[in-house]
């Protein structure tokens, strides 16, 4: 169950409501984003809602039944939209391709990048500076001083920004440079990581976890919003199965299952989802097909030449050809509906 409570809600209406529900035996849980305070109630004994429904203070009461409760459809009746400031959104009518290098490696490489997506309309870059590897000998970005190149030539552009971080502790340098935090495969479910991002509250990319179910994504995103913060897009990015012929098995099953639990926004990555540059191009308009409401796409001027990813990398002509088929299946895709 979910209550969402009146901004101007008096101590005393709220401990009669928090009464009420204590009392049936559900445990509360507060949380408070910048739109909006609610009471999660965790339990499952018979409870008529109608009876919180109607009490000063309360602005709407729902009944819930997934485990994951905040992120749920079953109560938001508006799919989240996520807004990045000049008039750039992700989720529900905008379809957002987001692309760039893997790595961030040098100022020239940002700005051919950048040149690269606004050319073809492309709002949103995506790059690393703190690169989870396997092998510590490999490259492992140019951290802050990286980022602070990437939003230098971004700002100049009106391009946003996507970024992994990687700990807790980076959180608040890289703060004013990044549009959207993302949380790599590997930090799925790094819940510390996840609170804290909850608590930052700028919008975050949440990938699925290499071996992780969509459910635990699901709980994944839970604890963000539960945190406070509900600017979430939920990202396959494929997982690691019994395949060996490509990376990952990028499981599109999960598109239309997300998108029918959840509110949040819900974007594919072809390039980790596959792994093999050949096969980047059909996997994203698969992607869209599938339902999604964007798409993450590794480029590079020169891929043979990047530091990480080079082999899943799109070169800026097979990049061109992918947007202009990305963006003729998305209208088609609209016409269905
Ligand atoms: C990346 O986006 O470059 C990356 C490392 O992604 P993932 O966490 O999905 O492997
Ligand atoms: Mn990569």
């Amino acid at each position: 169950m979910i209550i969402q409570l009146n901004e101007n809600i008096t101590t005393e209406q709220e401990n009669f409501v928090r009464g009420i529900v204590t009392k049936t035996g559900y445990a509360l849980n507060e949380v408070k984003t910048k739109r909006q305070r609610y009471l999660v109630c965790v339990g499952n004994k018979p409870f008529d809602i109608r009876t919180i429904g109607n009490l000063p203070g309360v602005h709407d009461v729902h009944y819930v039944a997934d485990a994951n409760k905040l992120v749920s459809n079953e109560w938001k009746v508006k799919n989240t939209v996520i807004d990045l400031g000049d008039g750039i959104k992700i989720g529900e009518g905008n379809f957002s391709i987001m692309a760039g290098p893997c790595s961030i490696e040098n100022e020239a490489q940002i700005e051919t990048t950048v040149t690269f997506l606004k050319q073809q309309g492309i709002k949103i870059m995506r790059g690393g500076v703190y690169k989870p590897r396997s092998s510590p000998y490999a490259f492992r970005g140019l951290g802050i001083e990286g980022l602070k190149l990437f939003y230098k030539e971004c700002a100049a552009n009106g391009i946003k920004i996507v970024t992994e971080v990687m700990q807790m502790d980076q959180i608040e340098a890289m703060y004013e440079y990044v549009d959207i935090f993302q949380v790599g495969a590997r930090n799925a479910q790094n819940f510390n990581l996840l609170d804290a991002l909850g608590e930052a509250g700028k919008p975050v990319l949440l990938k699925r976890g290499i071996s992780g179910t969509v459910e635990e994504l699901l709980s994944s995103a839970e604890y963000i919003f539960s945190n406070g913060n509900e600017q979430i897009i939920l990202c396959e990015r494929g997982i690691r199965t019994y395949e060996k012929a490509y990376r990952n098995t990028l499981d599109l099953n999960a598109v239309p299952y997300l998108k029918s639990k959840t509110h949040l926004p819900v974007v594919v990555d072809p390039s980790h989802g596959v792994g093999i540059r050949a096969y980047v191009e059909s996997m994203s308009l698969a992607a869209v097909m599938a339902g999604a409401d964007g798409v993450i796409v590794e480029i590079h001027e020169n891929p043979e030449k990047a530091f990480s990813d080079g082999q899943q990398t799109l070169n800026f002509t097979e990049a061109e050809l992918l947007v202009d088929k990305l963006r003729k299946t998305y209208q088609l895709r609209e016409t269905f509906q």
